[in-house]
């Protein structure tokens, strides 16, 4: 009888146990997502049916059927209808005030000739205040089909510009930043038209060049330093404009389906620009802000007050951010052996390289990572010495230390596993080889392309995880230009047939990870981010059609429909 009682007790509770499992205690769902492929960036479950969400994190992520049975009557129900989800994406690299202000100003990165640069400006008058500056960057004479008969020196010339907007100053910034284009108005206000003796004097600038004609007459370009004569005319950003580039930068983010960011370098304003955004709940893209190593009273103050990992997971701040060398382009990289085109110049720092043993040490002192900026080979391998060196005077606290390198564009072949030997990441941005390895080859010639420029492959192999993004506003903010320029290698017109040095060449489960979990990780973050598992947050970025299959040519015509930000829809693309 004992026996008979207690083995019915444990069918019971048997039965109970079953119940319980099939049948849970009913959570009700703030958001099911399902009918179209979801991939997780989960290594234990790679692709899913249906994601759940309650507030602002997953919930559960798997079959549809198990999903359903946190369905009530409160959830929404999102129906993919056959469109692609991931992970929210994550910026890797860029900076977002920079981006926001290229929104409220005059975007002239895609343009193709001066005409259609003198046409938006022209559109841009009929909206401005009389007298109100027209600030506009991007424009770059090599993506022209054709210079304009008049050109000077390889420019454009400003009397077109200056017939669209005669009473508002133009300032034009060069996709590069170092030059710019002023119209007559703009020249008239810094007293730059006057051909009398003292006023030619005026065009002199050291370090800068103000282009002339014949005449003497200022063309309108302004190289450099000289950038400074119009520069300083125009009025500082006020703080509504300033929240409104914060704004702006916002909505380009949902619209590309960004829902973390890595701003690389800010001061103080901008912290407290960013503190008072989020107290007053604008702050709607995760922010992993770097300290800029420009400002080291900045960076002592933050030594004493420690970092600062926001509870809320909208802003935190525990890195410092520094420039250690110039751009292949103006070859300022600082490279080991000298420039191909230009023999016996090398480049150079842009910072003693004691300041990153420095900065390393009190990093590690006080719980900070230093990214720092390296372009060249010679800057790389610099800094990775001085990590060395600091990781081994302070051996105890270097344990996860997570420094990076900003860009690690050109390596020398014998640095390239000492990122992984250190667990130094390197944050690179693949659109930067679409736009530049045309040319680069041109700097570094073949072997060192070949040996040690954009090695994300062998970077990846060698065990440390690769951190994606564009550098916006030097690149368009764009991650699917990115994505593809990841896994191609190819120029945005698709060029050459296979890519350049396809070996390096990442797969899409790599390019996809390098824009959700790999750049969490890069900020210490891939418990709570960059995949879709329960109880991380709910971030997601719907596509049109699915990124990890589409061919290869139909790549770049990857749209976000929808992104979805800590379990809400904060943009959905209107058909
Ligand atoms: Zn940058």
């Amino acid at each position: 009888m004992q026996l008979r009682i207690s083995s019915l007790y444990a069918l019971f509770l048997g039965l109970l146990i079953l119940c319980s499992c099939s049948n849970p205690k009913k959570t009700s769902a703030t958001l099911l997502i399902h009918g179209g492929p979801i991939y997780t960036v989960d290594s234990t479950r790679t692709t899913v049916e249906a994601v759940a969400t309650k507030g602002y994190t997953i919930l559960f992520a798997g079959s549809l059927v198990e999903a359903e049975a946190y369905k009530t009557e409160e959830t929404e129900i999102i129906d993919l209808q056959g469109k692609t989800m991931t992970p929210g994406l994550i910026e890797g690299h860029g900076h977002f005030m920079g981006l926001g202000y290229n929104e409220l100003n005059v975007d002239l990165i895609n343009t193709t000739s001066y005409q259609e640069i003198v046409d938006i400006v022209a559109e841009a008058v009929k909206t401005a205040e009389p007298g109100e500056w027209i600030l506009g960057r991007g424009w770059h004479q090599s993506k022209w089909d054709a210079l304009p008969e008049d050109a000077i020196n390889g420019f454009q010339t400003h009397y077109k510009l200056s017939q669209v907007s005669p009473d508002n100053p133009v300032y034009l910034s060069h996709a590069s930043g170092h030059a710019g284009f002023a119209n007559a108005r703009a020249m008239e206000i810094a007293g730059l038209q006057v051909l009398a003796k003292d006023g030619i004097d005026k065009l002199e600038v050291e370090g800068g060049e103000v282009m002339r004609d014949k005449l003497g007459q200022p063309t309108g370009i302004f190289n450099e330093r000289a950038q400074s004569l119009i520069r300083k005319h125009i009025p500082e950003n006020t703080p509504e404009k300033d929240r409104k580039a914060f704004e702006l930068a916002v909505a380009a983010c949902h619209r590309h389906g960004i829902t973390g960011f890595h701003d690389a370098g800010i001061g103080k304003e901008t912290i407290a620009l960013y503190e008072q955004m989020k107290a007053e709940n604008k702050l709607n893209v995760r922010l992993y802000a770097m300290l800029t190593g420009w400002d080291p009273e900045l960076i002592e103050e933050w030594y004493k007050k420690g970092p600062m990992v926001d509870p809320d997971n909208l802003l935190t701040i525990r890195s410092i951010k520094l420039n250690c060398d110039g751009a292949l382009g103006s070859r300022g990289a600082w490279l080991l052996e000298s420039y191909t085109d230009r023999p016996g110049h090398f480049g150079h720092e842009t910072l003693p390289m004691e300041v990153v043993k420095e900065t390393a040490l009190n990093g590690l002192r006080n719980g900070f990572q230093v990214c720092a900026h390296a372009i060249g080979d010679r800057a790389n391998k610099e800094i990775l010495d001085r990590y060395e060196a600091a990781f081994t005077e302070l051996p105890d606290l270097k344990t996860d230390h997570r420094f990076r390198i900003e860009h690690a564009q050109h390596l020398h072949p014998d640095d390239i596993p000492r990122f992984a030997g250190l667990g130094v990441i390197p944050a690179m941005q693949a659109v930067h080889l679409s736009s530049d390895r045309p040319w680069a080859i041109d700097r570094l010639g073949e072997k060192r392309i070949k040996e040690g420029a954009y090695m994300w492959q062998d970077l990846l192999k060698s065990g440390i995880p690769v951190v994606n993004g564009t550098d916006v506003p030097v690149e368009p903010l764009n991650p699917i230009a990115s994505f593809y320029a990841s896994v191609s290698r190819k120029t945005l017109k698709g060029l050459p047939e296979g890519g350049f040095e396809p070996e390096q060449k990442m797969t899409r489960a790599q390019a996809l990870r390098s824009y959700t979990l790999d750049a969490a990780y890069g900020a210490f973050e891939e418990n709570i981010k960059g995949s879709i598992s329960v109880g991380k947050l709910a971030d997601f970025t719907i596509y049109n059609q699915d990124l990890m299959t589409v061919e290869e040519d139909k790549l770049l015509e990857t749209e976000v429909e929808m992104t979805i930000f800590n379990g809400e829809v904060v943009y959905s693309k209107k058909e």
